[in-house]
């Protein structure tokens, strides 16, 4: 579904993303992980188009969208719930998933109950304003409006930051039960045994580079990810 080549990006003159290629299939679940500053949020930001590469393809589906304004990435059908869940604080949970939906048409009332479905606690509060939400229930919504757009793809990154244990397994649960429904995702993530627990494969980016990629299992049976991502020692 998703095809990244030889993509080099940079912020001004320093070269942040190197020749990085990496792959997502229908329905499958990848994981990118890296450690602070490798890279993994400039590569979902030039997916989604707010960052243009320097050189390289990204196909989705085989069409070139690499460098497209972000809004004709989203209608292709990609959608990105942003590191540290920016839910607009001041408006509603319902306006915020409205807000999702901002460049599609048609009715968007089925779309906000079967939100509610994956999320039944964002129903409760649905005319709340999203500051009163905990962190994780923003994470929630943060996912719920990155839905709203209906993509066949969904970049999230690091949905776990700043949660506690019993809410990331929550989240995670979520994430499986929304590709279990059929969806593709590019997942980033920091917590790696979580990341690895969840996909199908993963790649492993360190200073802008693909390092290292394989299965989940292959990935946490390498001696580098087991010792610095998972922290087992030798
Ligand atoms: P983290 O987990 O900390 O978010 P990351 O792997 O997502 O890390 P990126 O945010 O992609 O890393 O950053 C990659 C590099 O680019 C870092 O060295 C970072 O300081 C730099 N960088 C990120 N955003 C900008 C920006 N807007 N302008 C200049 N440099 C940036």
């Amino acid at each position: 579904m998703l095809r990244i080549e030889g993509l080099c990006a940079s912020y001004g003159e320093r070269l942040v993303l190197e020749n990085v290629s990496m792959e997502v299939g229908k329905n499958e679940i990848v994981s990118l992980i890296g450690a602070n500053g490798a890279g993994k949020s400039t590569v979902l930001k030039t997916i989604m188009g707010l960052l243009k590469p320097t050189s390289g393809s990204i196909l989705l589906d085989g069409d070139g969208i690499g460098g497209r304004p972000v809004n004709s990435i989203v209608r292709s059908g990609i959608s990105l719930c942003p590191e540290g869940r920016r839910v607009f604080g001041n408006m509603t949970i319902r306006e915020n998933l409205e807000m999702g939906a901002y460049v599609r048409k048609g009715s968007i009332s089925s779309d906000i109950e079967h939100i509610i479905e994956l999320f039944p606690v964002l129903g409760e509060r649905i005319n709340q304003p999203a500051r009163v939400l905990s962190g994780g229930e923003q994470q929630m919504l943060a996912i719920g409006r990155a839905l709203m757009a209906k993509p066949r793809l969904l970049l999230l990154d690091e949905p776990s930051m700043g949660l506690a244990p019993i809410m990331v397994d929550k989240i995670f649960d979520v994430i499986k039960s929304i590709w279990m429904q059929g969806m593709s995702i590019l997942l980033v993530e920091q917590n790696a045994a979580m990341a690895l627990d969840t996909c199908q494969r993963a790649y492993v980016i360190e200073t802008g580079k693909i390092a290292l990629q394989g299965s989940a299992d292959e990935l946490r049976a390498n001696k580098m990810v087991s010792s610095v991502f998972l922290g087992r020692g030798e």
